[in-house]
C-alpha cells in the first residue's frame, strides 16, 4: 500500500507528517473522501468543488492545482491497484510552529490514502441499520469539511455501544439535522421524501445533492425542511447517504421500528436510482 504525502509516494507503513503540522496540533485543514467504483471516481468533480469550498472558508490555499490533484489521486488508484473503496485526501495550513493564528508563510499539506471497502453486506440492505440519537452539540460551521470531527466521534461511539450503526443528530430544537458522518433522510407517511436543507447547520453531502436532483428528476416529491426526531419516528420510511454508504435504509430509531421495520419501496427505489447513477459514470 502506498500513501502519498507532500509530493512523494511513499509506503503507507512510513508515511508521516511533521508535528507541527497544523492539522495535527489545530484540527487546522479540510478533507474529502472520494467512493471509488471499478477504478472509477464517483462525483469527482463534485468532490473537489466542496473542497475548494471549504478551503476558501478557511482561506487554506490549494496544495496543488486542482488538474494536479485529479493527476495524484488517479496515481494513487493506479499504485494501490484500488477497484472498489474510498480514497481520502486531506489538506491543512502546513507546518509551523505552534500559534493559534495563521503563520505568515506556510505551505499547505496534502496527504492521500486508499482504502478497498467491500460493498455493503446484502444484510444490511435487507435489513436496514439502527440509529440512535444524539445531541447535536457541534460549532456553526458545519458546512466546512474540516478535520475536527470531535462531537462526531462522540456521537457515533455513543451510537456503536447502543448497537446501533449511526448517530442523528438533534439540535435544540428536536430536529434531526444529519448523521456524524451522513446524511438523514425520512419519507413521510403521504409519500413525501425530506431531508434537512443545505446551509451552516449540516455538511452538503454530495450523495445528498446528487440523489436530491435525481430524486426530483424521476419526478418524486422531495422537499427540503427540518424534520424531528418525533416526526421520523413516525415516518413511513427513513434511509441514510454518504459515499461510502450510498443510500442506506434506517429501520430503527432509539430502538422503535420505522414504519413496518422493514425497508420500504421509496428508499429502495432511491437507490436503485443512484446506483444507476454510479453504473453511468463507470460506463457499465
Ligand atoms: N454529513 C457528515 C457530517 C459527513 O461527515 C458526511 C461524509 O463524510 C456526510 C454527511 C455525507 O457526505 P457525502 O455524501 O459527501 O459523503
Amino acid at each position: 500500500r502506498v500513501a502519498y504525502v507532500n509530493g512523494r509516494y511513499v509506503p503507507h507503513g512510513q508515511a508521516n507528517v511533521h508535528i507541527e503540522d497544523r492539522g495535527y496540533q489545530f484540527a487546522d485543514g479540510v478533507y474529502e473522501v472520494v467512493p471509488v467504483i471499478d477504478g472509477v471516481l464517483i462525483d469527482e468533480e463534485l468532490h473537489l468543488d466542496r473542497l475548494g469550498y471549504s478551503l476558501g472558508e478557511l482561506r487554506i490555499a490549494w496544495p496543488v492545482a486542482r488538474p494536479v490533484l485529479r493527476l495524484i489521486l488517479r496515481e494513487m488508484l493506479a499504485r494501490n491497484h484500488l477497484g472498489r473503496g474510498i480514497i481520502y485526501f486531506q489538506v491543512t495550513r502546513g507546518v509551523a510552529p505552534r500559534d493559534h493564528k495563521f503563520p505568515a508563510r506556510t505551505k499547505s499539506s496534502l496527504v492521500v490514502t486508499t482504502k478497498r471497502l467491500a460493498p455493503p453486506a446484502p444484510a444490511l440492505l435487507e435489513n436496514g441499520v439502527a440509529v440512535a440519537s444524539q445531541p447535536d452539540i457541534r460549532w456553526q460551521r458545519c458546512d466546512i469539511k474540516s478535520l475536527s470531527l470531535l462531537p462526531n466521534i462522540l456521537a457515533k461511539q455513543a451510537a456503536h455501544e447502543s448497537g446501533a450503526f449511526e448517530a442523528w443528530l438533534v439540535d435544540a430544537n428536536g430536529v434531526v439535522t444529519e448523521g456524524s458522518s451522513t446524511n438523514a433522510w425520512i419519507v413521510t407517511r403521504s409519500g413525501e421524501i425530506v431531508t434537512h436543507p443545505t446551509g451552516r447547520g449540516i455538511l452538503g453531502g454530495v450523495t445528498r445533492r446528487s440523489l436530491v436532483q435525481l430524486a426530483e428528476a424521476s419526478g418524486l416529491a422531495l422537499v427540503e425542511r427540518g424534520f424531528t426526531l418525533v416526526e421520523a419516528q413516525a415516518a413511513a420510511e427513513a434511509f441514510l447517504t454518504s459515499s461510502s454508504a450510498f443510500v442506506l435504509p434506517v429501520t430503527r430509531i432509539d430502538g422503535q421500528p420505522v414504519g413496518d421495520g422493514r425497508p420500504g419501496p421509496v428508499t429502495r427505489r432511491l437507490r436503485e436510482i443512484y446506483l444507476a447513477n454510479v453504473a453511468a459514470q463507470i460506463g457499465a
